[in-house]
């Protein structure tokens, strides 16, 4: 994967970039520069794996609903002024990809933010993309589903790909490309990190 190629791309559709080596240098940087904020937070391992949630309810009002498994705090978490979530794919062409089931998450990063930051192991990365979409669709989702322990056949299929099902659990109902920060986010920002993180 080619990270410089990626932040070049990026930073041409005017998303700030960041790039930190370890995950424990993205967190830092995150908690000194959310303070005093409502945070809202997506669903997403690589924050989980950070610890950015215990490390932001310090000195923020943190919105994150693996916490309280709520709606309130969906609803919450989608007018805060700051939102936080990962992606499931990362085209080095710029695109950022998306999937969701419930549509809190991918909803909730396109309007009306005062930042939104999308946190980012580079095991996201692809190529261009169709790339990006594959891994979101045959990746991101069927390990996502093991995760939760559903019954799709991406979870229960000895080989990790989409089946495109029509599973009750299905996860994969939206997906959401961002091509360029949205006019009513005032700062949509892109923290790479060289660290697998996430699905
Ligand atoms: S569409 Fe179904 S089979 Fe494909 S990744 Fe999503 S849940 Fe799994």
């Amino acid at each position: 994967m080619n990270v410089q190629r990626t932040m070049d791309s990026l930073k041409r559709g005017g998303f700030e970039v960041r790039y930190f080596e370890s995950a424990k240098a993205a967190a830092d940087y995150l908690d000194e520069s959310i303070r005093g904020k409502s945070v809202g937070i997506g669903g997403s391992m690589t924050i989980e794996q950070m610890g950015l949630y215990e490390r932001l309810t310090e000195h923020n009002t943190v919105y994150w609903h693996w916490r309280t498994n709520d709606f309130a705090t969906r609803t919450a978490a989608a007018g805060a002024e700051v939102y936080l979530s990962s992606v499931n794919g990362l085209a080095e062409t710029g695109e950022i990809v998306n999937i969701d089931g419930s549509g809190n998450r991918v909803a909730a990063t396109l309007y009306n933010h005062e930042r939104v930051v999308f946190v980012v192991g580079v095991n996201k990365i692809a190529e261009d993309y169709e790339r990006a979409m594959h891994r979101a669709r045959n990746i991101a989702a069927p390990l996502n589903t093991r995760r939760l322990g559903l019954k799709t056949p991406c979870a229960v299929g000895e080989e990790i790909r989409c089946y495109n099902c029509a599973s009750k659990d299905r996860i994969c109902c939206g997906v959401v490309t961002l091509l360029w920060p949205m006019r009513s986010v005032k700062v949509t920002e892109v923290v790479l990190v060289g660290e697998s993180l996430g699905y």
